[in-house]
């Protein structure tokens, strides 16, 4: 079927969704608050269903050639901070990764997207055949449909990201009781670096000392990076996520992307999710009779699936940062030996 939608949020999963119903032949409005797609921002890391969903929305080769290929950067291990390899961890060749504002660019390409345009009243808009709340983490669509249950609520941890010029000696992720580093290529001479710990609220800058006081002395890769971040660059905000929801629908209106389920950062899937979902919302409504049929689909289509992902990404949260028997999980690790085939085992959930 088609019909006219009203997509509320331009970003990833906004702008996936709205390509989606446009191919199969939806009018489709997006209303974006911000003034304008982002300059900058760091790099996104894109699993194989997320690359399958960009070919089916059109622009997969175009976000492939504005990406890094991880196994172009060899093999990329956890490591603790002294620097012993824990795990060799092969990404399976398919994890490419490409800057937030890259990836939009790509995707509004072609898109009607209004900026500037902040929806105050979301039922102001019921009467369009379908609106779309990809109004992320803090979704007024989605308190609109639930109510105030469902709001966002902290992981009990602070993330401070960035990108730095250059590549690095070692990829992957360190991680130490209540913290971790992680060290990813962002493009042919850039790299990607988040640092997390296990601490309520967020911290006043400046980061960067900060930073260097409790990440300066570790090896792999973490110093080297630190010696390059700039103050100005250093992103920092609380982790959040939302509660399961019983539904991603409700009457016409459907929820895709981090408003339907927003979690934890740490398998690096949201995102992903997010194209996944929109790619799904305009394949069910364009072999549906009627939109409440669509919907239906695209609800038993994402709903279990995301929330089991949204689960995973929690508990590995969890192992990175153990503040008790990490002793015990490193030796676990270690004896896991070899290349632990974590890419491949996450692609396919
Ligand atoms: C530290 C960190 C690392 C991450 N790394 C990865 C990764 O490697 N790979 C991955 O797949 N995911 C990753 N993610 C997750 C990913 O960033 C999100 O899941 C993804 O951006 C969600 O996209 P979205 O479009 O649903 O929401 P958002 O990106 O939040 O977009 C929502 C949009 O809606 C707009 N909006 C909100 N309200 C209104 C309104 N009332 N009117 C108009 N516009 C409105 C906002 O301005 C915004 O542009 C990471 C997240 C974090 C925190």
């Amino acid at each position: 079927m088609k019909g006219n939608a009203v997509v509320i949020g331009g970003g990833v999963g906004g702008l996936a969704a709205a390509r989606a119903l446009a191919l199969k032949g939806w009018g489709v409005a997006v209303r974006e608050r911000s003034p304008a797609l982002p300059a900058t921002g760091t790099a996104l890391g894109l699993w194989p269903e997320a690359l399958a969903a960009l070919d089916e929305l059109g622009v997969g080769e175009k976000v492939r050639s504005a990406s890094a290929r991880v196994a172009d950067a060899g093999t990329a291990g956890l490591r603790t901070p002294g620097g012993r390899t824990l795990v060799s961890m092969n990404a399976g060749g398919g994890l490419h990764l490409i800057s937030r504002p890259a990836l939009l660019a790509v995707l509004a390409d072609g898109v009607d997207l209004d900026f500037g345009d902040e929806v105050a009243d979301q039922r102001g808009l019921a009467g369009v055949d379908l609106l779309v709340g990809a109004d992320g983490t803090n979704s007024a669509t989605r308190r609109m449909v639930f109510g105030e249950r469902y709001g966002a609520r902290t992981l009990g941890a602070v993330v401070w990201r960035g990108t730095v010029d250059g590549t690095v000696g070692s990829y992957g992720e360190t991680w130490a009781p209540g913290a971790m580093f992680g060290i990813t290529p962002a493009g042919p001479d850039s790299s990607n670096w988040y640092a997390c710990l296990d601490a309520g609220g967020t911290f006043k800058p400046p980061h960067r000392q900060h930073l260097q006081d409790v990440f300066g002395s570790w090896r792999s890769g973490v110093a080297e990076v630190l010696e390059r971040v700039d103050e100005a660059s250093i992103l920092h905000h609380e982790l959040f996520e939302i509660p399961p929801l019983p539904s991603y629908v409700n009457g016409n209106t459907a929820l895709v992307g981090d408003a339907a389920h927003s979690m934890a950062p740490f398998l690096g899937r949201g995102a992903c999710e997010a194209l996944v979902d929109g790619a799904a919302l305009g394949r069910c409504l364009g072999e549906a009779a009627t939109v409440a049929e669509g919907l239906a689909a695209y609800d038993r289509l994402r709903r279990a699936k995301t929330q089991r992902m949204a689960a995973m990404s929690r508990r590995m949260g969890r192992l990175a940062m153990m503040r008790h028997g990490f002793v015990a999980r490193n030796v676990a690790l270690g004896a896991a030996g070899g290349v632990l085939r974590l890419g491949a085992s996450l692609r396919h959930r």
